[in-house]
């Protein structure tokens, strides 16, 4: 291995981030070893988690750092970065990541990439993402000394199974309590269907064929029943029937659920390249031509208004 690459381990409630294996995948592919920074309050136990796909694991505790505040986690990873010296650093492109990162990349005095699809080494980091309401793909180089900055779009990187089982090493640092300015004030669990679909392992994804808005209120159903997320192809977030952070897609955000289910969807593939690798696909469309059936596991020809009320009754019965 060439270098160190470090990747920031968000957690909530002391488990880790399921994208944690993902961000230690994308630091392995630099050829590099994939390193862990936990930050908490009370960190072991998300440390132990992370030495699980991490190579090695920095466990840097201090009260400052419960919740997620970018100010307070900033301070200790810009000391850390300082002492050790990464070639890179990734996040994931959470909001926690989208704050942190280019706090990160200013104080550390580097050049960073947002959204990265895919990542490689070539004279510095380079980073490839989707640019102009993505139409259009960019690679960009961060050149420099500094440690570069990277936040990695969910589901765009395979995780390896768990189990390197990495060492876990603590490091003090100061953090001026004076200097965080944004502080956590609550936080509450969603409601099953309102899940982020990023994270969901089960999906329920309504497309056009579904009418109109109300309609598509069974899609919600389903997923709360479920106990998954409800998501959407562009139509119909195009139509407002649902926000966007809902879209499956090339132009909406990369899945990797468990079971996935595709309600009224044709199966165009700018839909289906944001569904990598489910382990199951469920599609029922009234049309047996879909193209959606090349890629289902299980079909069901038929209305999705007579097929979607009947499944949630033998789920909630
Ligand atoms: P349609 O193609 O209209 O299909 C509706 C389906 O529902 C049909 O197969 C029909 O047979 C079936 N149906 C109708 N009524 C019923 C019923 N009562 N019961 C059962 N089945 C029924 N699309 C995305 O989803 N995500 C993206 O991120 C995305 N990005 C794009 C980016 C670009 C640059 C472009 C050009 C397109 C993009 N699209 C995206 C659009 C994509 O090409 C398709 O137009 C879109 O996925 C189609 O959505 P749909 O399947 O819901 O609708």
């Amino acid at each position: 291995m060439t270098r160190t690459v470090w990747f920031i381990a968000e957690h909530e409630e002391g488990t880790l981030h399921s994208g944690a294996g993902e961000l230690a995948a994308a630091a392995r592919g630099l050829e590099a070893e994939a390193v862990a920074v936990v930050c908490g309050a009370d960190g072991q136990a998300v440390a132990n988690q992370a030495a699980l796909v991490a190579d090695r694991v920095i466990l840097i505790e201090d009260p400052t750092l419960a919740g997620c505040s970018a100010d307070a986690w900033g301070q200790a990873i810009v000391q850390a970065a300082s002492q050790q010296s990464p070639a890179a650093i990734l996040l994931p492109h959470s909001p926690l990541g989208r704050e942190l990162a280019p706090l990160l990349a200013v104080r550390l005095e580097s050049g960073m990439i947002s959204d990265c699809i895919e990542l490689e080494w070539a004279d510095g980091l380079v980073g490839t993402r989707s640019v102009y309401r993505r139409k259009l793909v960019a690679r960009e180089r961060v050149t420099g000394d500094a440690p570069a900055v990277a936040t990695c779009q969910r589901g765009a990187f395979t995780a390896g199974a768990p189990g390197v089982v990495g060492t876990v090493q603590r490091l003090e640092v100061e953090i001026d309590a004076a200097r965080i300015r944004t502080r956590r004030i609550s936080l509450e669990h969603a409601e099953p269907g309102e899940q982020d679909i990023t994270e969901a392992d089960v999906i329920v994804a309504g497309g056009r064929g579904f009418g109109d808005k109300e309609n598509f209120a069974l899609v919600g159903e389903l997923a709360s029943a479920l106990g998954g997320a409800a998501a959407a192809s562009r139509p119909v977030v195009d139509q407002g029937w649902v926000p966007h952070d809902r879209q499956v897609g090339s132009s909406g955000v990369t899945v990797r659920p468990k079971l996935y289910f595709a309600l009224g969807i044709s199966g165009a593939i700018q839909h289906i390249v944001g569904r990598r690798e489910s382990d199951i696909i469920v599609a029922v469309n009234k049309d047996p031509q879909a193209p959606i059936f090349e890629y289902a596991h299980y079909g069901i020809v038929d209305d999705v208004l007579k097929v979607v009320p009947a499944l949630i009754a033998a789920v909630t019965s």
